[in-house]
């Protein structure tokens, strides 16, 4: 079914995390490669193997932790960083270490800087310059995956990576993760080819049933509209009052994926994510979950709709937020 569904996706391994998933990921571009470093985006995350704990965002980022204690220096040395949206910095990281770069990864919508939108330029740029030099383009799909379109952001943007990793969704609630791409690339992994990666409890009945479920839901029509109609109602309506109130705030969705920011905006990157006031978000969560309703604990966090929201729950959600803007 994710072969069927995601557009890069020849051949699929199944773990069981997001995490594991990246660094099967890793691994595997670096082994078909034969390059060793990598250029992930500040603010990204990809999980909490030492290689992305870099500039990671997410509880990282929410706590103000710098780079974890514990990941040694060796670990990350191969690990380069820019700045999402900004094409200009990876073509220079490019420039500087042609020929050595395994891999750029990144979310194709980024939701752990809170939620952030790539430009086409941007997408279009890297796919571009990846091609070029070699090396492979991978999309973090964990969130996005089977949330933006049944394809994920790759369906949803039209731009196709070398390889995707999954996680979430496909397992319906229950612990999973995926990472798959081109045949040629995958059967880099054992038993096809000689990169080892295995888990005992990969693709173990329970979840993967949870995930077929799911995907099945999914299937149905109308699915993404009214993810698409319930999410933005619920965005337009969080901005409208919160505006009215006096907040200077700014915010959008993708289908069932949204989020907000106390700022004026734009948030093209984690830096602008960064000038959000977050203890008024904090005192915003605060108020919400004490008439009911529970957004996700941070600032740099997006926000996720399914389809067992109504509209009378969107309604109420933005009537609460209403009162709770009016009292910050
Ligand atoms: N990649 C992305 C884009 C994620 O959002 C997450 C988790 N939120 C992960 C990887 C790691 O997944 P897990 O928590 O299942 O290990």
């Amino acid at each position: 079914m994710v072969i069927e569904a995601v557009p890069s996706i020849e051949m699929v391994r199944f773990v069981n995390s997001g995490t594991e998933a990246c660094m099967g990921m890793l691994r595997l571009v670096r082994a078909f490669t034969g390059r060793e470093k990598i250029i992930k985006f500040e603010g990204c995350y990809h999980g909490h193997a030492d290689s992305f704990l870099v500039k990671a965002g997410s509880g990282v980022a929410t706590l103000g932790l710098p780079d974890s204690p514990g990941v040694p220096k060796a670990a990350t040395s191969a690990t380069l960083t820019a700045s999402y949206n900004d094409l200009d910095g990876v073509k220079e990281l490019f420039a500087k270490n042609k020929g050595e770069i395994a891999a750029v990864v990144l979310e194709p919508v980024v939701g752990n800087s809170g939620f952030i939108v790539p430009t086409k330029e941007f997408l279009e740029g890297i796919r571009e310059i990846t091609k070029a030099d070699g090396a492979l383009l991978v999309f973090d799909e964990v969130m996005t995956g089977f949330r933006l379109a049944y394809g994920g952001a790759q369906e949803y943007f039209g731009i196709t990576p070398d390889l995707t990793t999954l996680g979430k969704i496909i397992g319906g609630g229950l612990p999973v993760g995926a990472y798959g791409g081109r045949k040629e690339i995958m059967q880099m992994v054992a038993p096809a080819g000689p990169m080892y990666q295995a888990g005992t409890l990969s693709g173990n009945p329970l979840a993967m049933t949870a995930g077929i479920m799911t995907l099945k839901r999914l299937q149905q029509q109308g699915t993404y509209e009214y993810l698409d109609n319930i999410t933005g109602k619920l965005i337009a309506g969080l901005l409208e009052v919160g505006r009215e109130a006096g907040h200077k705030l700014c915010g959008g969705h993708i289908r069932g994926m949204f989020g907000f920011f106390f700022t004026e905006g734009p948030v093209n990157n984690f830096g602008d994510a960064k000038k959000s006031d977050t203890e008024k978000f904090a005192k915003f969560h605060r108020g919400m979950l004490e008439k009911g309703v529970y957004f996700a604990p941070s600032q740099y966090e997006a926000g996720f709709t399914g389809l067992a929201h109504t509209e009378d729950d969107i309604n109420f959600t933005i009537s609460a937020a209403k009162e709770v803007f009016q009292s910050i």
